[in-house]
């Protein structure tokens, strides 16, 4: 069995350790920060990324805190008014065997993190800052350890992505603005059982609830430089109350992956942000790991009957995560689309309507990880 070490404890690398004790792999992960806990606010599982949760048995915990969206409520942040209203809920859950739910960053690294702390198979190093990791035969040096694969889960900023590659994060240009609130404090205009998108120009917002519907989480996306109160001022006043809370909002620079000649080089596979980090426009860079951590767990399983597992698992990770990388970067354009293109967009999308506006994201929540094998795809 290879020894394997994991750079690493955000949602990536915690879910690797899980899906790799399940095929009956040890691993050590070594994480910098000195107790497993997220910062940041909310997150919305699509059901691509519930079902490899599921596989892992963490849904029994995931439910306890879990809130599940009846729908995206569409808005125009200019004038207030409604755009279109897309089904999740139970239409949801029927169609992709799995439901869309938004959770408390911190309740799910909890979750990973309990689960991980659990099993006899994972070892996990706190307070571990890992910045290069020398070979020794082919082996990774860590800590005076040795290991034959090092999984590197160390987010958008990686530092092992310098050293094999030499490549920094991109910077986008956009900040996001983070902030949670007690549900029963939010301004009248933010659904309490639903997802709230506003769109207008150059700036959006979306709200959904979190913590078992005890809590608003929100997160508005400006261009850099701008100030959340003058980034929001010709918005219609329905919306303010809740962006006029000034106090309340964290800045958070969004950045993204460069492009990697490979996700493999010698004994280092890169997953998660550290590979794909992408815009949040289609709230998929944490779906994403979820099912590159789950994928990669298989393949590593098959390694002794297809030494190609790796590379085939590279090449599918490769593909999928870059069209949604893709699709997140369109969704940039469209949101934020300039006036008057904007008053075209928000008419556009209400003709359209929710079902082909869903149709539209089918393909990203259909995908099964849990169903894939590296026998079956190139
Ligand atoms: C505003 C915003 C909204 C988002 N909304 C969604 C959403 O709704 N749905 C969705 O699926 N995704 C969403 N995402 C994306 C999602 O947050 C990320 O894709 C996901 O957190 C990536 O997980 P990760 O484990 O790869 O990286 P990270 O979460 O960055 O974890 C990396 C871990 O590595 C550790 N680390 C870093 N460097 C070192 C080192 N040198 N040595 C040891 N440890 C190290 C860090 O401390 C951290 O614990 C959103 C992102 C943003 C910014």
């Amino acid at each position: 069995m290879p020894n394997i070490a994991i750079i690493g404890g955000g949602i990536a690398g915690l879910t690797c350790a899980l899906a790799l004790a399940q095929r009956g792999f040890h691993s050590t992960i070594f994480e910098q920060a000195t107790a497993l806990k997220e910062v940041g606010a909310g997150i919305q599982l699509s059901p691509n990324a519930v079902k490899p949760l599921e596989k892992l048995g963490l849904m029994p915990a995931i439910n306890g805190f879990a809130s599940a969206p009846r729908a995206i409520k569409i808005y125009s942040g200019r004038s207030g008014k409604p755009i279109v209203q897309l089904p999740l809920g139970q239409t949801i859950e029927k169609q992709f065997g799995a439901p869309y739910l938004s959770v408390h960053r911190a309740d799910l690294q909890k979750a990973l993190a309990q689960a991980c702390e659990r099993s006899p198979k994972i070892a996990t190093n706190l307070g571990a800052q890992i910045e290069r990791v020398p070979l020794e035969n082919g082996k990774a040096d860590i800590l005076g350890d040795f290991f034959d694969l090092v999984i590197v889960a160390d987010g958008v900023n990686s530092k092992l992505r310098k050293q094999c590659f030499a490549l920094d994060a991109v910077d986008t240009g956009l900040i996001a603005w983070r902030a949670t609130f007690a549900m029963d404090e939010r301004p009248e205009a933010f659904s309490n059982h639903s997802t709230t998108l506003c769109l207008s120009s150059a700036a959006h917002l979306v709200t959904y609830p979190i913590a078992s519907g005890l809590e608003l989480n929100a997160v508005a996306i400006l261009a850099e430089g701008t100030d959340i109160r003058s980034g929001f001022d010709k918005w219609s006043s329905k919306w303010k109350p809740l962006l006029e809370k000034q106090n309340e909002w964290i800045a958070w620079p969004l950045r993204a992956a460069p492009t990697m000649a490979s996700r493999l080089n010698g004994p280092f596979v890169f997953m998660g942000d550290a590979a794909h980090g992408m815009l949040p426009f289609a709230a998929q860079g944490g779906a994403m790991a979820i099912e590159d951590a789950f994928m990669l767990a298989t393949a590593i399983s098959k390694l002794k009957s297809n030494p190609k597992a790796l590379r085939h698992w590279a090449i599918a990770r490769e593909k999928r995560t870059t069209k949604v990388a893709a699709t997140a970067r369109q969704n940039r354009q469209i949101y934020h689309l300039p006036q008057p293109m904007a008053k075209i967009r928000d008419s556009g999308m209400a003709m359209l309507g929710p079902e082909r506006l869903m149709a539209r994201q089918s393909w990203i929540y259909d995908f099964d990880a849990t169903a894939w094998s590296p026998n079956s795809s190139a």
